[in-house]
This record gives C-alpha cells, structure tokens and sequence, in this order.
C-alpha cells in the first residue's frame, strides 16, 4: 500500500487543506506513514507568508533531498504557498510536483494523477536517476462517465470534466518555456477529453492544436478506452509530427462474455478492427493493453481465449493485474470473488509468461536498427531513453544528453529493454 506523510506549516487554511487532503487519500486506499522516513510520498504544505516560515520550508526540503537521495522511489510534492516557482523549481530539481495556487485541478487529483498514471504505463529503469522536466504529465481530463463493474475510478474521481484547450495549451507552453521536451496528456479516459466543454472539442483537436507548440518534440496520452477511439484520432496520430506513435488500449479481456460482465461496451472483434485499423496506418506503432486475471467467475476456457488474443493481437506491453474486489462497485458487491488467490497468481504468471516470449521476439526486430530516442536520465551509469513507440533504450556516452534527441542504433535487445550505441553525429535537436 502507497504511504503518504504530510508536512504543514502555517495559516489555518494550510492545515484545513492538508487535513481533507489526507482524508482523501486515505479514502483512495493510501495509508499515513509513521514520518517522512517511511513514507512513499510527502506532501510539503509550504507557507512564506514570513521569512521564519519561508527559511523552515527550505530546511524541510534540504532534508527531503538527503531522503530522496537515499530513498529515489519516494515522491515529494510541494504544496500551498511557493514564492517564486521557477526559482523553486530550479533550486529543488528532486521536487516531483509543485502544486501551484490557483491550478484548476485539485492537490489531491495532481497527486493522485502523479502517483497513478504516470508512473504505471511509463516504468523507469532500476535505479534511474531521472532528470525532472524532461517529461511531463499533463492532466486534461478527470473522471469517468463509464461503469464498469470493477472500477472504483467513478465513485473516486467523479464525472468526466475536461480542461478547456486554452488552460492545456497554456500549461504546456510554461513548460515547454521550463525546458519540458515531452508532454503525456492524462486522463482515465482520455478520447473522451472535451466531449462536456461547449462548444465541443475532441482529443484530435487538440492534439493538433498542441502540435503547433514551438519547442515541444512529443506529444504522448493516455489512457485510452476502446469504445471511444474513433477515425479522427488513428490520422491524428498518423499525421501529426509530434504525436508519438504509442497507445495504451485497455482490453481486459479476450472473452466476450466476460467483456460482458465486467461490462466494458466493446466485444473482442471491435478491437481487433481498431488495432487493424491503427496498424495499416502505423505499421510500427507502439501498443500496450491493460488485463485483469481472475475476475468473478473467469473460467478456464475464459481465462485461454484471454492468451489466445494476446497471442494473436501482439502487444509491446501488457499491464497484467489480480481482480482485486473495490469497495462499493457492482463486481464486489453483486459477484463472488470466487476465483482463488493461488489459480488467480497461476493465471498472472501465464499471462507474463506469453508477454515475455512475445516481447522478446518484437524487440529482437530492433537489432540493427536505428531508433530515435528523448534521453530521460541515467541508469546504472548509463543514458536512457524512449523511442517514439515507448521502447526503453539504453547506451552510454560521456556528454551531457539529458533532454536531447538522439539515434542510436540498436546492438542489443531484451523484452522489456533495448540496448544500442551512439549513432557518429547523432544528437537530433536540443
Ligand atoms: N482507460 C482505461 C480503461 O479503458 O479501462 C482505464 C484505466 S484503469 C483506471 C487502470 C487499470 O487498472 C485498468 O485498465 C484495469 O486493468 C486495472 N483495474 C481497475 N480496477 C481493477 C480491479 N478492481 N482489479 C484489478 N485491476 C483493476
């Protein structure tokens, strides 16, 4: 279970909004941790009202720094009143998210969107020394109107509310402006950004709006829903130069009837056309789908048409999970948790199993191949990267490559990774 620790200094509201946030939290299913020490992510409540206030804040995050060093996995998170936040943001690189004023998202969403989204479909490498900036996340859309029987997002997020394009493009200007090279738009159900704002806007629009942003290199979102993803958003990625060609596209399941109960809108042959159709267009694009094993009921035949997709389909990546029952949703208060813990593990390991095999063949395609690569930071004394399609590179060089693009050819290939050098010549832009 993720813990939480939060610091707080200052006026009345400082402590009022630290207290609802951590009731919040613990309502999303993180638990207080006992101090900062043990804690996967701190909330620093900052105030500098005074300069006494302002000089103890600084204290707390020379000490948070010394922590994260010791401990990189843990995320720090500066909220409340900030001063100067480029400043800030320059004298604290190790700060994860500040959390400004006068945002239109709540502490509590940011936080949530840093902890949840970003990091489950975007793994860093074993001890990777990540430069902040490089890659950004940026929320567009909150909630999910949808209601499948085993997600808690509806009651936990609410209904869907989009950011209207001018907040996003502003957003992502500041940093672009920052030295941001990547923005990953965010959403639990991202085709449906704009369909609440009047007028109407949809996710293609505003992709290529944000296409136009001077100085920005790759545009990412996520995550997708299979329903909703229509033509306008396969040429989108198709046509625009900085659209990445990489989606994650949920299936959860390559059974038709279990589509139907855990109530999803879509059967096995809608998606198949969708990734036909995202193929013919993209034959190299990256895809990623999210599987949950063991749901109420899933026999085994259920459980062998869910690889025979997986076999079939192809996926880079699969993001594979326990049904784990939600309090409050439809599958864990009408169904029975009736596949055991042991059969559902079985299940887990057959479906990494096939992965692994079928991740370790595509990547072997890389060998000899030049990629272009967003150098995110460093790895065990090593550059890492990602590639358009979101493959994780790694190579070694002696000069300063954070946040630059560069080719480099592949000499290496494992599933989850690929290794290459240094193209002569190879830095594509700064
Ligand atoms: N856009 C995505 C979709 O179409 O489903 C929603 C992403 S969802 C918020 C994140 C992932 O968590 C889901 O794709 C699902 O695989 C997993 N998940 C959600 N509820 C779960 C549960 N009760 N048990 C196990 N995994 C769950």
């Amino acid at each position: 279970m993720t813990a939480f620790h939060i610091w707080t200094i200052g006026c009345q509201m400082n402590v009022a909004d630290s207290r609802r946030l951590a009731e919040s939290l613990e309502k999303y299913g993180l638990e207080a941790a006992q101090g900062p020490h043990d804690a996967d992510v701190v909330v620093l409540y900052s105030c500098v009202v005074r300069q006494q206030a302002e000089d103890r804040v600084h204290g707390q995050l020379h000490a948070l720094q010394q922590m994260k060093a010791a401990r990189p996995h843990m995320k720090v998170v500066v909220a409340g009143c900030v001063s100067d936040i480029p400043d800030w943001r320059h004298r604290y690189p190790f700060v994860d998210l500040i959390a400004e004023p006068g945002q239109d998202l709540t502490v509590r969403d940011r936080l949530v969107d840093l902890l949840d989204l970003s990091e489950r479909y975007r793994f860093d490498p074993e001890q990777a020394v990540r430069v902040p900036g490089i890659s950004e996340g940026v929320t567009i859309h909150q909630g999910c109107n949808r209601s499948c029987t085993y997600c808690i997002v509806p009651s936990t997020r609410g209904g869907e509310r989009s950011r209207p394009p001018a907040v996003v493009l502003d957003e992502v200007r500041g940093l672009v402006a920052r030295g941001t090279k990547e923005v990953v738009l965010l959403s639990q159900i991202v085709e449906r950004y704009g369909r609440d704002l009047r007028p109407r806007v949809l996710l293609s629009e505003l992709l290529r709006l944000l296409d136009e942003v001077e100085g920005l290199e790759r545009i990412r979102f996520l995550t997708s829903y299979p329903g909703d993803f229509g033509r306008d958003l396969v040429d989108a990625i198709a046509e625009l130069p900085r659209v990445c060609e990489d989606v994650n596209l949920p299936i959860q399941s390559g059974d038709n009837d279990m589509l139907r109960r855990m109530k999803r809108g879509y059967v096995v042959d809608n998606y198949r056309q969708l990734i036909q159709r995202l193929r013919a267009r993209m034959p190299d694009v990256g895809l990623s789908t999210d599987i949950i094993v063991g749901f109420p009921g899933e026999t085994e035949s259920e459980h062998q048409h869910t690889l025979d997709m997986l076999a079939e389909f192809r996926f880079d990546v699969v993001h594979v999970a326990m049904y784990s029952p939600r309090p409050g949703t439809v599958s864990a208060t009408q169904m029975d948790d009736d596949v055991p813990r042991e059969e559902k593990r079985r299940r887990l390991h057959d479906v990494e199993t096939l992965q692994k095999r079928i991740a370790t063949e595509i990547n072997a395609g890389y060998l000899g191949r030049s990629v272009d690569v967003l150098v995110e930071g460093t790895a065990k004394g090593r550059w890492y990267g990602r590639t358009r399609t979101n493959k994780l590179v790694h190579f070694a060089s002696d000069e300063p490559l954070a946040g630059r693009l560069v080719d480099v050819e592949i000499t290496a290939t494992e599933p989850w990774y690929l290794e290459g050098q240094l193209e002569p010549a190879a830095v594509l832009a700064c």
